[in-house]
This record gives C-alpha cells, sequence and structure tokens, in this order.
C-alpha cells in the first residue's frame, strides 16, 4: 500500500503550511479579542494574497476558478487549514458555503449557475444551509415543519429554522421545506434558493453558544420564514429531492469536516507538546515533560490521531473511486471516531496548559466553545454508531448464513 503524497500535493501543502504559520496564525490574537472591521479588513487582504498564490477554492470546479483537487487531496488541504479557526475562511473553502458549492455545482441551472454559483465560488457572496428546526428533531429530519406552497409562478415559504450557520452576512441561503407532503418520507421535501434580502425571510437573532453569539460568518441564525415568497424557478434540482441531495452534501462534508477537526488535533497536540517541554515543575527546573502522565497522554494522543487520519484518508479514497453510497460504512465510522479524537485530544491539550489553556491567550478554549459541536451536528454520535452497528450485523448475518 502506497502512503506517498504526490509531488504536486507535497508543493501545495508546503505552500499552505508556509502561509498559514507566517500569515494567518498570527491574526488569531485579533479574532480572540476584536472580530471587528479590522480583523475583516486582515482576512480580505489574506484573502487576495491566497487568489495570488493560485491556491483560492481548493476543492472547487476549475472551471469556477477552483483547484479542482480531489476528495483526498482536499481533505490534506482541510488538514493544514484546520489548524486554526481561519484556515477555511482565508482560502475561501469555509463551511457551509463549500457544501452548497458541491451541490449548486450538481444542480443547479444555468441562471442558478451565474447568479448563485459563480460568486459564491469567487468569494463575493455568503451562504448559508437552512434544514434544523427548534421544535423538530434535526436527528430525524424527515420530521419538518417548513413548508413551501406553490401560489401562481411562486413559492411561499413559511417555518421557523435555526443552526443556520453563517446566516449572518449571507447573501443566499438554501432553505428545506416541505413540497410534497402527499409523498413518502423521503420525498416531501425540496430544496429551494431564498436570497436573504427577499422579504418574509426574518432572521431573528444569531443564537448565543457557550456564551458568545458572534457576528459575520462564525454564527448560528435563528430564522422566521414568514410568507416568504421566491420563484419556482429557485427550487434547486427537482421536487421532492431534497433529502437526496442533502445526502450528497453530506458525505463528502464529512470527509472536510473530519480532516479540519484533525488540523485541530494536530495543533493542539504540537502545543500540548511544548507546553510540557516548557513548563517547569520543580525548582530544580524538570518540566511537565518528565512526568509519565504527561508521557502517557502524548503517546495516547498521538495514536489516536494517526488512526484516525488513517481511517478518514481511506474513506476520502474510498469516495473518490466508488461513490459516498457504497463508502457509507466508513463515513460513519469516521464521524464519531474522528469528532471524539478532536475532542479528547483538546482536552488533554488544555489539562496540559492549566489555567492557561481556559484562557483566550491561546486558541485552545476558542475550539472547546465551538467545536463541541461535531459530536452533534452532519449526525449524532449515537444515530452513526447505530447505523453502522445495524448494517455490520446484517452484513454478518448474510455472510453466516451463506457460509453454512
Ligand atoms: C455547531 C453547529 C452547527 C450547525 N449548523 C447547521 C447548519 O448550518 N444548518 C442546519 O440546518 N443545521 C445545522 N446544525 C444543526 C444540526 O444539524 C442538528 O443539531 C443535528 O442534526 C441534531 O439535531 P437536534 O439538535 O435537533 O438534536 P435531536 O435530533 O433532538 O437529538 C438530540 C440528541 O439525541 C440523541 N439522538 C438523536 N437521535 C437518536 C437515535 N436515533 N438514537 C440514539 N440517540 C439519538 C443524540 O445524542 C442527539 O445529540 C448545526 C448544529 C451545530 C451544533
Amino acid at each position: 500500500m502506497d502512503f506517498a503524497i504526490s509531488d504536486k500535493m507535497e508543493t501545495i501543502l508546503g505552500m499552505v503550511n508556509a502561509f498559514m504559520n507566517d500569515e494567518v496564525i498570527p491574526l488569531e490574537g485579533e479574532m480572540l479579542h476584536g472580530e471587528g472591521p479590522e480583523l475583516q479588513r486582515m482576512i480580505t487582504e489574506c484573502q487576495n494574497k491566497v487568489r495570488q498564490m493560485e491556491l483560492w477554492a481548493p476543492n472547487h470546479p476549475v472551471e469556477y476558478g477552483g483547484l479542482g483537487l480531489s476528495l483526498l487531496e482536499h481533505g490534506l488541504m482541510s488538514e493544514a487549514l484546520g489548524r486554526t479557526p481561519l484556515g477555511h475562511l482565508v482560502f475561501g473553502t469555509q463551511a457551509p458555503d463549500a457544501g452548497n458549492v458541491e451541490i449548486l455545482h450538481a444542480h443547479a441551472t444555468d441562471q442558478q449557475r451565474e447568479r448563485f454559483l459563480a460568486p459564491l465560488v469567487a468569494g463575493e457572496i455568503r451562504s448559508c444551509f437552512s434544514m434544523t428546526e427548534p421544535n423538530m428533531p434535526g436527528s430525524n429530519p424527515v420530521m419538518m415543519e417548513t413548508t413551501a406552497v406553490k401560489d401562481g409562478d411562486d413559492y411561499v415559504i413559511n417555518g421557523q429554522k435555526w443552526f443556520t450557520s453563517a446566516a449572518d452576512g449571507a447573501d443566499f441561503a438554501i432553505v428545506m421545506a416541505v413540497t410534497n407532503p402527499e409523498a413518502g418520507p423521503y420525498q416531501q421535501a425540496s430544496m429551494i434558493l431564498v436570497p436573504t434580502n427577499t422579504p418574509g425571510f426574518n432572521r431573528v437573532r444569531n443564537v448565543s453558544m457557550m456564551g458568545h453569539a458572534g457576528s459575520g460568518y462564525a454564527t448560528h441564525g435563528e430564522i422566521m420564514y414568514q410568507s416568504c415568497r421566491v420563484p419556482q424557478d429557485n427550487l434547486l434540482g427537482h421536487e421532492g429531492a431534497g433529502f437526496a441531495i442533502a445526502q450528497e452534501r453530506l458525505g463528502p462534508g464529512r470527509i472536510h469536516h473530519c480532516m479540519r477537526w484533525l488540523g485541530i488535533a494536530s495543533r493542539s497536540f504540537d502545543m500540548m507538546c511544548d507546553r510540557a517541554n516548557e513548563r517547569p515543575i520543580t525548582a530544580d527546573g524538570q518540566a511537565l515533560a518528565s512526568r509519565q502522565v504527561i508521557q502517557h497522554w502524548v503517546a495516547e494522543s498521538r495514536a489516536q490521531i494517526q488512526g484516525a487520519r488513517l481511517m478518514t484518508l481511506h474513506a476520502a479514497w474510498m469516495i473518490d473511486r466508488v461513490g459516498a453510497k457504497e463508502a457509507r460504512d466508513e463515513i460513519a465510522a469516521i464521524k464519531f471516531t474522528v469528532a471524539n479524537t478532536m475532542l479528547d485530544v483538546l482536552d488533554r491539550s488544555i489539562q496540559v496548559h492549566g489555567a492557561l489553556g481556559l484562557t483566550d491567550d491561546t486558541i485552545l478554549s476558542y475550539w472547546y466553545r465551538h467545536e463541541r459541536g461535531a459530536r452533534i451536528y452532519d449526525g449524532a454520535d449515537e444515530v452513526h454508531k447505530t447505523s453502522l452497528g445495524r448494517r455490520t450485523l446484517s452484513q454478518r448475518a448474510k455472510a453466516t448464513s451463506r457460509s453454512e
């Protein structure tokens, strides 16, 4: 089995890592303490440099100005970008835009491509994805209250959504709404493109999460759709295809997330090792690293990261070869494994940093607040474990009945 990375990717990753260390990670202080217009100016400056280096939008289609990397290649890129919360934004491949680009590329009409896809890939506008509802279980999204009813040439959308990430400042939302209530449960909903300046698109608030409501891109919006009227031409794909398209979006999206989480884990790990090596804990200058419990945490973290990384790269390789449907067992396994690996390593790193780990003087506490959601969004741990366990038992039952 060949684990080598191509010369092309070695070159790209070398450029990305150098740029991240020199230009992007230094912006974190401003992000942790400011989040104002100065930060936005610095991000825009970095984005322009990324365009000049011809590394903009690594996973997006070449014909729209992206690099067109395969899922496996983009996974490696995503790991490097994940080392800071600003990495994906600076390189034009942040969620939820990255996933929205993928489904627009696959399903948009020519008119929708021109209006929504091209400026999204170019980074001229932002988008959001509006599916989860406060009063319905997101883990079972066929239970959905939001409706889109035809009236003349339009759809009229009514419903309440929340956790519409990055809605603050987005130019359009991809909204899941029930268009065909008489159809089977998985054929009832459709995806509809809704410009956020449409009357009836009402952003109620940025939901405060772990003490922070945030602003702009790093937010989770609560949205009321109140007789929100858009032309039927804004339907993405065909009516009733909402869940099928959402499923397409989730497979590769989980690779993006998992590799980003591995970037978080690896930076937290490096910080843990550096702190352990540097922090004296005795008067004669012995460092924290001299203690066996710390050595065990380092060893466990290193092994967990390596295992999770190989699983994720293998899942990306499977999707590139056979598609997300055939790779669903691998995708389910990485979703909960990598989320927990990242949170374990992050927690150990905070513990090694002591009180400093809880302050906003390092990036660790930011991640602790913002990344706990990894075990909930894109399928909670329990949902993935149940489906993987059930399929595994049934595969085993079939295999044993054949051999009897
Ligand atoms: C940071 C973050 C960003 C998000 N961004 C978006 C976004 O951009 N757009 C969007 O539409 N949504 C978004 N979401 C919402 C996310 O998709 C939902 O939170 C998720 O689908 C879970 O739904 P729920 O919160 O309604 O939990 P519920 O469905 O109510 O589930 C609650 C808990 O019950 C347990 N559970 C559920 N089902 C089962 C089961 N079958 N077996 C065993 N246990 C079970 C799990 O532990 C689960 O965590 C985001 C969420 C977070 C945290």
